[in-house]
């Protein structure tokens, strides 16, 4: 008989606590718990990669209804009706969400719809006033999109509020260039907004392949984002009458001036009523934006949890300590997910808390693989990446760099100029694959595959050795035999 309540208490019940949570009690038989304080599912399910990749799908019909055209149909544009789209997509994230609820209940974890904080090493505190004890506790907060301390930054919304907009805006001001400004980018513009992208580096997508990031950044000029790079907000304030006097009379920006009066008469609801925002950039611009979405990055949920009371140590931005198998400074407090800030990502999450349901609950010590991690940037066109960037490799080895880039059928045909890219980098010691990168509609399916090749160790002969699918845009992985370049 255990001294305490529960084997196990998780805080936070997104993809990495939920999952954790029925495991430990579905195949491990612990006696578990969770506490989730917002909607189940978390950032993925309810404010991040589904709702997001469901908007993509949105965002792509327009060039299918456009490029149908080349293939013989007849078919007719219609508008995007984003109320009509907002009711399916809330409807999808319910069910999912009742399907998380389901299988929490189905595996026997006792649920709290409560906000819980760490009363001590086995102590639980839940905002229903209940205290629990647990012989281990799981931390899987999560983290939140946060605004950067310009001043009025406040006027700005953040990705989780996207989801929630009564209506769309005419303009739209991202500013950020990692895989949230990027992507929204390429959504909103889909769906007809005018957007402005403002990047303060010199290219979007820092850290990944060069030549891959500056691909997608023509793709998204090329498709009418006004991307600006080495741009930053310097001022922004709710637009008066003089602002959008002003801004319709500056040359640069004599397209908007026509649409003031329109953006003056939109009918915004209160709950979007921050706009229209007037923004000085760092480089003298000034415009006037319908909406100003910050995409700065997310910091990790550990605020007011009582961690640092009880000892756990947290980093710099508020992420929690951990050791390679999720433990935290209190040998029975564990954390797993972006609250610990390592690799932000839901499957990486998701491993995580299988790894510590092994470790804790199945006496099978199991520290987390964060090597070779594939990943999908849903830009349009999408990203896929494996691996080391042609930048990270030669700083590290000899390499050879395989590289292509084309038109693919299916747009060309359609008249349009987008390229593709396929690129792998190899070691020429060890003739292993070191990185793939492709930027392609799918690359987010190809990428998966081509990652279990590079993390199994394959050579550039065995990608040599594997017969191509023809004709596809991924049998150019295998077809690559000269070297681009050394270095
Ligand atoms: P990122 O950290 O990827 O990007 C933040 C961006 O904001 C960077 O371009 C950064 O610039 C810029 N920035 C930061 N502070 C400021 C500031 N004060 N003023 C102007 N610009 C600023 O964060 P995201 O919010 O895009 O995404 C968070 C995480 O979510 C990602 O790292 C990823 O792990 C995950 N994610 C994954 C997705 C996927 O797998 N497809 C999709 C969406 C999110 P700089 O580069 O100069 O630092």
């Amino acid at each position: 008989m255990s001294d305490f309540d529960y084997d196990l208490f998780v805080i936070g019940g997104g993809s990495g606590g939920v999952r954790a949570a029925r495991v430990a009690a579905g195949e491990a038989g612990a006696k578990v718990a969770l506490a989730e304080d917002d909607r189940y599912g978390g950032t993925c399910v309810i404010r991040g990669c589904v709702p997001k990749k469901l908007m993509v799908f949105a965002s792509e019909y327009a060039g299918v209804v456009e490029d149908a055209a080349s293939y013989g149909w007849d078919l007719k544009q219609g508008p995007f009706d984003w109320q009509s789209f907002r009711s399916r997509l809330n409807g999808e994230l319910d069910r999912l969400e009742q399907v998380y609820r389901n299988l929490l209940k189905g595996s026997g974890v006792d649920t709290f719809d409560a906000r819980a904080s760490v009363a001590g090493p086995h102590e639980v505190k839940l905002s229903t006033g209940e205290t629990k004890s647990a012989k281990h506790i799981l931390i899987a907060t999560g983290g939140h999109p946060v605004r950067p301390d310009t001043p009025n930054a406040h006027l700005g919304i953040v990705s989780d509020d996207i989801f929630h907009l009564e209506n769309l805006p005419k303009s739209l001001l991202i500013v950020g260039g990692g895989y949230i400004a990027c992507e929204f980018a390429g959504i909103m513009n889909g769906l007809g907004v005018e957007v402005t992208q403002y990047y303060r580096g010199a290219q979007i997508l820092r850290g990944f392949d060069e030549e891959a990031r500056g691909l997608v950044a023509e793709s998204m000029r090329e498709r009418g984002i006004d991307l600006r790079v080495g741009a930053n907000i310097l001022e922004m304030s709710p637009a008066s009458e003089d602002h959008m006097m002003s801004a319709a009379g500056t040359a640069s920006d004599a397209a908007m001036g026509a649409d003031v009066k329109q953006r003056q008469e939109m009918q915004v609801s209160a709950k979007d009523a921050k706009g229209p925002i007037w923004v000085k950039s760092t480089n003298g611009g000034e415009k006037v934006f319908d909406m100003v979405l910050f995409a700065t990055g997310r910091d990790p949920n550990s605020k007011d949890m009582g961690l640092e009371k009880v000892g756990v140590k947290l980093g710099r931005r508020g992420q929690i300590e951990v050791d390679a198998y999720s433990q935290t400074a209190v040998p029975s407090i564990y954390a797993i997910g972006d609250v610990t800030d390592r690799v932000n990502l839901t499957p990486v999450a998701i491993r995580e808390g299988m790894a510590f349901v092994e470790t804790v609950f199945k006496g099978n010590p199991t520290p987390v693989d964060h090597e070779l991690i594939p990943s999908a940037i849903f830009t349009q066109p999408e990203m896929g990446t494996v691996g080391l960037s042609e930048e990270e490799a030669r700083d590290q080895e000899a390499i050879e760099v395989y590289c292509t880039s084309f038109r693919p059928m299916q747009t060309a045909f359609a008249g349009r100029p987008d390229r593709v890219l396929m690129k792998l980098i190899v070691s020429k010691e060890t003739r292993k694959v070191l990185g793939c990168h492709i930027v392609a509609p799918g690359a987010g399916e190809m990428i998966q595959l081509a990652g279990i090749a590079v993390k199994m160790g394959a050579t550039k002969e065995d990608f040599d050795r594997t017969v191509a699918v023809h004709p596809t845009m991924s049998e150019e992985i295998v077809t690559m035999r000269t070297p681009m370049r050394t270095a």
